[in-house]
């Protein structure tokens, strides 16, 4: 992150590091947190309380991590996910964030949100088209418990940097358009262990990194899990 920061005149301060540990068991997420990860995805609810319960019994309680849930939100899950999640990263229509906000308890701090965009129409999973992202922007910023902060992606696989670069870029493009309307975001979360140098060149400020962190996934989820996430 530190090479690819400098190599593209940034610092690498701008850029936080999310562990992406679904699949991992606490342990793993135990030794990251000792070697200094203190944000955590996990993509599916009934796999991360576990792991929430397990780290805030570790000997450095848990009040240092940040959980971000990085699944697809369906309607059936918000109200777990606005209980005990800080951050929701994929979220694409304005029914599930009105549910979030309706279902954040009031005792939390609002629920932190990225809007997924569809970046490449091919391979590309979710997230709002492009050309939506204006509207549901103003939409969801009138939602009162939640706090809208950036946007997400989740591009069309690529080995070759430029054009890992080109979907990494338009998704940097919408995010300055917005923003010069006034939209007032500060995250953009894109790059993941095959494209992080790409995505901190077009100004990442999140990253979302699983397998070059932690290995490849030991505990894949199940088709039940997938069918119920
Ligand atoms: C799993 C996951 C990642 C991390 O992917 P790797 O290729 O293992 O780094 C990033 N973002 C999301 C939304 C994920 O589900």
């Amino acid at each position: 992150m530190r090479a690819a920061a400098l190599e593209s005149g940034r610092s690498v301060d701008q850029v936080t590091l999310m562990g992406a540990s679904k699949g991992q068991p606490a342990s793993v997420l135990a030794s990251a947190l000792a070697a200094g990860v203190h944000d955590f995805g996990e993509s599916y609810v009934q796999d991360a309380l576990p792991k929430m319960a397990a780290l805030a019994q570790a000997p450095e309680p848990g009040a240092a991590i940040t959980w971000h849930f990085i699944g697809a939100v369906q309607a059936n899950k918000t109200r777990a996910v606005a209980e005990h999640f800080a951050w929701v990263h994929g979220v694409d229509r304005l029914r599930i964030a009105a549910r979030l906000s309706e279902q954040r308890p009031y005792h939390a701090a609002p629920l932190n949100l990225c809007v997924q965009v569809r970046i490449g129409a091919e391979g590309s999973k979710g997230g709002a088209e492009p050309h939506e992202v204006p509207q549901l922007l103003r939409d969801i910023a009138r939602l009162p418990r939640l706090k809208l902060r950036g946007l997400m992606c989740l591009p069309p696989p690529e080995t070759e940097r430029a054009r890992q670069q080109h979907w990494l870029h338009q998704l940097r493009q919408l995010f300055e358009s917005v923003n010069a309307d006034g939209a007032g975001l500060d995250t953009l979360s894109m790059g993941m262990s095959a494209d992080l140098e790409a995505a901190i060149h077009e100004g990442a400020t999140l990253v979302r990194i699983g397998t070059d962190l932690f290995g490849p996934r030991v505990a894949p989820p199940s088709p039940s899990h997938i069918q119920s996430a």
